[in-house]
């Protein structure tokens, strides 16, 4: 770890927290409602371990192997109390689903029953309980391209996950639709997230807003904020 790297690292979060601040204060919110997801991935193990010494306790990540290798890396590197909290953000395959429940604390983007299924095992397995948020496709005419089940079938599938002894409902997840404007995907994101915390009343998070929209995803009573780039610097676009 170069002191460069820890000096971009710093300034990127501090800015990303001053956005979140500002964009609270705007919205007559709380920022201690509002958690602050790191994603990391693409990124090394390294940088995950400046960013925990930053005050980082909650990191994203968004494919399994990567995944599951720098959790090992960080379990070597860092004390137990110091583990930051994984959040698996990307969509998770069924065959994956036993592997990811093993080291992720939260899945955001669960789908289909097939996975609620796969992911309840995994956690059984291990006798844990994960959290799990379900992902809603809140584009115009239920499609967005970005994933997630069509809100038509969202109270079908919170009904579902919420019978898993080993799993625990959150909440709701969505990724903003790339040719629309993304206030109008949070806001129909929060009209469903109220729709589920009725029958659910656990299930109070929403996970909204990357590095280009969080402003419009805390507006809309964002829980979860999952930032990469504008914390990490841009992504080598292939790997
Ligand atoms: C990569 C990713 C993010 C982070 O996006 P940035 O634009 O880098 O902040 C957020 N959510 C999901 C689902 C992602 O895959």
């Amino acid at each position: 770890m170069t002191g460069t790297r820890r000096s971009e690292l710093e300034a990127g979060l501090q800015r990303t927290q001053e956005r979140v601040r500002t964009a609270c204060r705007s919205a007559g919110r709380d920022p201690d409602e509002v958690t602050l997801v790191v994603v990391t991935k693409f990124f090394p193990a390294s940088d995950v371990v400046a960013l925990v010494e930053l005050g980082v306790r909650d990191i994203g990540e968004s494919r399994d192997q990567e995944a599951r290798a720098k959790v090992a890396e960080l379990t070597a590197l860092l004390p137990p109390e110091r583990m930051p909290r994984v959040h698996f953000i990307g969509q998770v395959q069924t065959n994956k689903a036993g592997s990811v429940a093993s080291y992720a604390d939260v899945v955001h983007a669960l789908d289909r029953e097939r996975l609620a299924t796969a992911l309840d095992r995994g956690s059984g397995r291990l006798e844990r309980r994960l959290d799990v948020l379900i992902q809603v496709d809140c584009g115009a005419g239920g499609d967005s391209g970005r994933g997630g089940v069509a809100p038509a079938e969202l109270r079908h599938l919170a009904t579902a996950v919420a019978q898993r002894e080993h799993l625990r409902l959150r909440g709701v997840m969505a990724v903003a639709p790339r040719d629309a404007d993304p206030e109008d995907a949070f806001a129909l994101l929060a009209d469903l997230a109220a729709q589920v915390r009725s029958e659910h009343p656990q299930a109070c998070w929403i996970s909204a807003g990357m590095s280009g929209d969080l402003e419009a995803a805390v507006r809309r009573g964002a829980t979860h904020l999952r930032v990469g780039t504008a914390i990490l610097g841009s992504r080598p676009s292939h790997r």
